[in-house]
């Protein structure tokens, strides 16, 4: 499997690429691979010729240097995962901190119509400026012809298809399913970091997900909120960043249900000092 660090050759070699009509797309990661990303993966392999699989951990996407420092770096293994999957149709992108930004590791300003105001974007100071420098970076390095990215990340997805939509991007932004443990946990490449006991209590986010999807359909947001909050209060080991039900186009929190629009309800939980979110479709 061609491993790339360098945006020059790995620009050279999918021009080539390019040059015979053959399609790409393009899988951004941070690493610590799982079966998420691998679904991704097998989904871009169906739609493409070849997929490259970018592997960066952004620093410009964190708030919190504690979260950069300690995360999970992987790459022999990620290769390997890769390799199980397809030998000769990937192509793995992994460059340095300096091949993306040149010296000045800082983002660009965007404006993302305000969806980079909510949730994720209020808890994490200027974490969507990060992701859509890099994004937009690995868009005009690979220039795919398809970018798969995960409901896991539902506000990033809206922001992304937006970022094509305003920088007139020529690349299709297309969303994967989340992908859980048995036990519920959505996969993520944090949770190789919890200690025993975390990783035993965190399946109770997607049950209280489950739930509160349950309740939707009789209770207001409301009251749902008010629910989520005091389960969590009680929780001995997990603490509840926020809960929010919104409308899935603008994010914003519902005020008053309307049968024709569509809810999720989203979550960022501590187990720890390691910070889990995950999402449910409401209706
Ligand atoms: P990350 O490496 O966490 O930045 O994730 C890379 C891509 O994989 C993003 O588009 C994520 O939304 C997606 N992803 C991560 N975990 C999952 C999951 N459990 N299910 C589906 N997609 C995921």
């Amino acid at each position: 499997m061609k491993v790339f660090s360098q945006k020059v050759l790995i620009a050279a070699a999918i021009d080539k690429l390019k040059a015979k009509q053959l399609t790409v797309g393009l899988v951004p990661t941070m690493g610590a691979l799982h079966h998420g990303h691998l679904a991704l993966v097998k989904k871009a392999l169906n739609e493409n010729d070849t997929v490259v699989v970018s592997i960066f951990v952004n620093p410009t996407q964190f708030d919190n240097n504690d979260d950069l420092v300690k995360y999970p770096r992987t790459l022999e293994g990620d290769v390997a995962l890769l390799k199980t999957v397809s030998e000769n149709k990937i192509l793995v992108y992994a460059p340095t901190v300096d091949d993306i930004y040149e010296g000045h590791t800082i983002s660009n300003k965007f404006d993302f119509d305000g969806l980079e105001f909510e949730m994720e974007g209020k808890f994490r100071t200027g974490h969507f400026d990060g992701v859509g420098t890099v994004v937009k970076r690995f868009f005009e390095i690979v220039k795919p012809h398809r970018a798969y990215f995960g409901e896991k990340d539902f506000q990033q997805l809206a922001i992304i298809k937006k970022l094509v939509e305003k920088h007139h991007i020529p690349v299709k932004i297309i969303g994967c399913p989340i992908h859980r443990e048995a036990n519920g946990l959505a996969m993520s490449s944090r949770n190789t970091r919890l200690k025993p006991e975390y990783k035993k209590a965190a399946p109770f986010i997607y049950k209280t997900l489950k739930t509160a999807k349950e309740k939707f359909g009789t209770k207001s947001a409301n009251k749902i909120t008010e629910w989520v909050e005091k389960e969590f209060a009680k929780h001995d080991l997990l603490k509840l960043e926020y809960f929010i039900i919104a409308d899935t186009k603008t994010l914003k929190p519902v005020k008053r249900k309307s049968n024709q629009k569509a809810y999720r309800a989203f979550i960022a939980v501590y187990a720890d000092d390691i910070r889990l979110i995950d999402n449910i479709a409401l209706n």
